[in-house]
């Protein structure tokens, strides 16, 4: 029997410092909220995560800083934050769409690494829940 957390379960463990972005894109895209149990702390295959969200900006100088930083953490084995995303179905950009964690991920795909560990929604897939009915 899979037992499902909710957004707010998991960020009560981890804060995850983009909490509300989070949440208004949960709303806005997936028709859920905070409330809903279908979460999952997994690890998930870096190649899977949208590829449209690949810094390929020479000219992001913050991002590419926040990035080479993140990358030596990795390097040194050192605990990053969970990445947030949505499983969905697959397609051309991958399996799981992105909600937080946009560096870590590039950091994980420059250093090629297989996976990430991540809070996964399963939202009407995997035997998740369908979308939270209190929020239409
Ligand atoms: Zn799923």
């Amino acid at each position: 029997m899979t037992t499902w957390a909710t957004l707010a379960d998991l960020n009560k463990t981890e804060p995850c410092k983009d909490y509300g972005a989070v949440l208004d894109t949960l709303e806005a895209d997936y028709n859920s909220t905070e409330n809903l149990p279908c979460w999952q702390t997994e690890a998930v295959p870096v190649d899977e995560v949208d590829r449209y969200q690949i810094i390929d900006d020479p000219d992001d100088e913050d991002g590419r800083q926040k990035v080479e930083l993140l990358r030596e953490a990795l390097r040194r084995s050192a605990p990053l934050p969970p990445i947030v995303v949505v499983h969905g179905p697959t397609s051309e950009r991958g399996t799981y769409d992105l909600l937080d964690g946009r560096h870590r991920f590039n950091a994980a795909h420059e250093e090629r690494l297989s996976s990430l560990s991540a809070w996964v929604a399963h939202i009407g897939c995997c035997d998740g829940p369908s979308p939270d009915p209190a929020s239409t």
